[in-house]
């Protein structure tokens, strides 16, 4: 007899491992949990049951690019976003629901919560986490913090609420450059965590003088210059997109560098009918339905990644799925909270980071949108 749809067990998932090496962190394993794709009459099911219970519980999706297609445009179909993480905070942030349904990766949905704490934030599955999140745990970092005083601490989004705590400054790779860039120009020092190849790109972009953690994302650290280089002379003609997560020569290889707002503005504006991208998998959905006519191609990596053998796809954002989506709504499971005692400093920087680019964004000077930010106000 078949399974209803609303039973748990119908939340089929396969176990994958996952290795990686990083100096700085003490994983040198993980996994992941990754749905298994539903069969056309339940996936229709399942879309169909979400749009009635995102109406009832009054909730909002709000997805990553990164995540599966079917989760891109449910998000948008029923007026919810598709999206880098800045944008994701600042829409649950701003979105009138009482629920916030998070695909993405767990900083995503603390982030979330940190910023919208009288609602509830949902996520298909609480450990979808992040290799630079693992790569970075709090006591570490803070002693490197501790060890460097003279220095800003600005760290990436990818990050748990703890090590948010512990900054000055949070930043994505969509504000990295200019928020990096106006500290530097105020003559600050930086320290900087977790990527180091998005650390690196940063310095050599700003001049900063930038002390730099060794962590780095499993999906774009794959990313190969020679084997990319083999690929062009194959398309000749074709643009190179590139998210500065990768490693720097890749990076120098690149017509257009920045986050994945800045590829897909890229890909729309560029004057190229083939391009090839390098970045996680799920990216091509946004970027071929946008761009209808142009070729977009992944570019190579070592070999296969965890869940998909011929290219980059994280295996954490493969943890979301629609029947992860639609067991949240039904059941009210998977409630992101975060250690209270943590949230006014962990905020504090997000608010900052996010009131810079929105000072930018109304015209600003970058300086002046640093306002009166008082140095290491985060760092207590
Ligand atoms: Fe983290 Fe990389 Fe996955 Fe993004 S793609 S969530 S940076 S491991």
């Amino acid at each position: 007899m078949p399974i209803p749809l609303s039973d748990p067990q119908r939340l089929d998932v396969q176990t994958i491992d996952i290795e990686y090496e990083q100096p700085a962190c003490p994983t040198q394993h993980a996994w992941a949990r990754v749905p298994v794709e539903p069969n056309q009459a339940d996936r229709a099911a399942l879309k169909d049951e979400i749009r009635t219970l995102l109406k009832a519980r009054d909730a909002v999706m709000v997805s990553h690019f990164y995540v599966h297609p079917d989760l891109q445009d449910l998000a948008e179909e029923t007026g919810g976003i598709v999206s880098d993480s800045l944008e994701m905070a600042r829409f649950g942030r701003d979105h009138a629901a009482q629920t916030l349904v998070v695909s993405g990766v767990r900083f995503m949905g603390e982030t979330a919560k940190m910023l919208s704490s009288e609602k509830t934030v949902l996520m298909p599955d609480l450990d979808a986490t992040c290799s630079l999140d693992l790569g970075c745990p709090i006591d570490a970092f803070s002693a490197f913090c501790d060890q460097h005083p003279d220095r800003t601490v600005v760290v990436y989004a990818n990050t748990s609420a703890a090590v948010k705590a512990r900054a000055d400054w949070v930043v994505t790779s969509s504000c990295a450059l200019d928020i990096v860039g106006a500290l530097h120009a105020q003559g600050h020092k930086i320290l900087w965590g977790p990527d180091k190849h998005l650390g690196s790109y940063i310095a050599t972009e700003t001049g900063a003088d930038m002390l730099l953690w060794e962590g780095a994302c499993i999906v774009h650290d794959e990313f190969k210059a020679f084997e990319l280089k083999a690929l062009l002379a194959q398309h000749p003609g074709a643009k190179v997109l590139v998210h500065p997560e990768s490693p720097k020569e890749v990076v120098a290889m690149a017509d257009a560098v920045g986050s994945t707002s800045t590829i897909l503005r890229a890909a729309k504006t560029m004057e190229a009918s083939t391009f090839i991208v390098a970045t996680d998998g799920g990216m091509f959905h946004k970027l071929r339905t946008e761009n209808p006519g142009k070729v977009f191609i992944e570019a190579p990596t070592s070999g296969s990644s965890a869940t998909c053998k011929s290219c980059a796809h994280c295996p954490w954002m493969a943890m979301n799925g629609l029947a992860g989506v639609a067991h949240v709504l039904r059941t009210g499971a998977n409630a992101i909270s975060v250690e209270p005692a943590l949230i006014p400093r962990a905020r504090a920087p997000i608010d900052r980071m996010l009131a810079f680019t929105q000072a930018v964004r109304a015209g600003t000077q970058a300086q002046a949108a640093l306002g009166a930010w008082v140095p290491h106000m985060g760092a207590a």
